[in-house]
């Protein structure tokens, strides 16, 4: 347990009937629904313009109000039972603002009058989402059993996760820019006609092959050569593993490593379905192999990543460094040579050697960008 969250419980610990499991359960519901309440209130600022349309607008508001209840409820409960009253008393106080904001029957607001926008629902979704699949999933199928679900650094991948998705707009943007600008030259409509003529589920598994090769060899690079290694030195950082840990990345790595990725797949031209069904699977799998879960998958480990393979490439262990370079297929690192995947062993820890990257999201933003430093690995 951190520090903040040890201040937050002064003198009442966070065992079951102390107050802080509610408490923490209410300032997430609540930060929830107010989030939500404001989507509704300001969508040309805070929603993603291609997902508007999507949203279903009753769920959302049921969501919403499912929220409030539970974050009143939650927050009332822990101001009881807890003698430090914080997280009880943020969790109704982000229920009475949501509330007076109109709660789940908050008008729509106009449209338009800006391009620009936050990606405050696109973060909402993915930490609900996410949240829901890997809290429970860690908790039954711990690895490491004694690492709990705020463990130590979580603020600075939280604000990782945070600030990377509310700024989807500009990194989408930057993704599609080197493609789009350098390279619409090698687009030939007659080998793109012909690829989107092969099945979707062939296309598929050519997409995750292309994408997994020249995320490979991005992915290298940035080990390789010492000034891009100082920006992907920020996802080595990373002391404990789990599904937030798959956030910590410097936004020029994000960019970078997407940008660099997505050229192949811009030229050969794959269909629309394949490249979303590809998004929304590498969205998945990138966070999924940080997991702190203990399942080998023994069938198919030696073909498709796994938190085992991918958690030895975040290992201090010397002969683990630089190696499992891949994401998707180890069947790359073993072509190219970097494969180390001892049978059935874990890492003994994670992180760099000497922890020469300082924790928290604005000091490891501007750590890279500083003199030129030797940065042991
Ligand atoms: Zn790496
Ligand atoms: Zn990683």
């Amino acid at each position: 347990m951190t520090d903040q969250v040890a201040a937050l419980g002064r003198g009442t610990g966070t065992r079951f009937g102390s107050g802080w499991i509610s408490g923490v359960l209410g300032v997430v519901f609540g930060g929830l629904a107010y989030g939500g309440v404001l989507c509704l209130l300001f969508p040309s600022w805070l929603t993603t313009p291609d997902a508007r349309a999507l949203y279903p607008l009753g769920v959302v508001r049921l969501l919403i109000y499912a929220f409030l209840v539970a974050s009143f409820g939650l927050g009332t409960l822990s101001v009881i039972l807890r003698r430090s009253k914080a997280l009880g008393i943020t969790a109704l106080g982000l229920t009475t603002a949501a509330t007076l904001l109109g709660g789940s029957n908050a008008r729509i607001g106009t449209l338009g009058g800006t391009t620009a926008y936050v990606g405050l629902d696109w973060f909402l979704l993915n930490v609900l989402l996410l949240a829901l699949i890997f809290v429970p999933l860690e908790r039954l199928f711990a690895r490491l059993t004694t690492q709990p679900i705020f463990r130590t650094a979580w603020q600075t991948d939280l604000t990782h996760f945070t600030i990377s998705h509310l700024l989807v707009q500009v990194t989408v943007l930057l993704t599609l820019a080197p493609a789009t600008l350098l390279f619409g030259w090698a687009v030939r409509p007659e080998i793109q006609s012909a690829i989107q003529s092969q099945p979707l589920v062939l296309q598929f598994v050519a997409i995750v092959i292309v994408a997994d090769l020249s995320e490979y060899v991005v992915h290298r690079a940035f080990h390789r050569v010492p000034w891009l290694w100082r920006f992907h030195a920020i996802h080595h950082s990373a002391e404990a593993m789990d599904w937030l840990a798959s956030a910590r990345l410097h936004l020029v790595d994000i960019v970078v490593t997407r940008g660099l990725s997505f050229v192949p797949l811009f030229i050969l031209g794959f269909s629309a379905p394949v490249l979303y069904a590809y998004l929304i699977f590498v969205s998945f799998h990138a966070v999924f192999i940080h997991a702190n879960v203990r399942f080998r998958f023994r069938a198919i480990e030696r073909f498709v990543v796994t938190p085992r393979f991918h958690h030895w490439h975040h290992a201090v262990e010397p002969e683990a460094v630089d190696r499992n370079f891949a994401i998707h297929l180890p069947i790359i690192d073993r072509l190219f040579g970097t494969a180390y995947f001892p049978e059935g062993r874990w890492p003994s820890a994670y992180g760099l050697a000497g922890s020469p990257v300082p924790d928290g999201w604005l000091r490891q933003l501007g750590w890279p960008l500083r003199r030129a430093r030797a940065v042991v690995h």
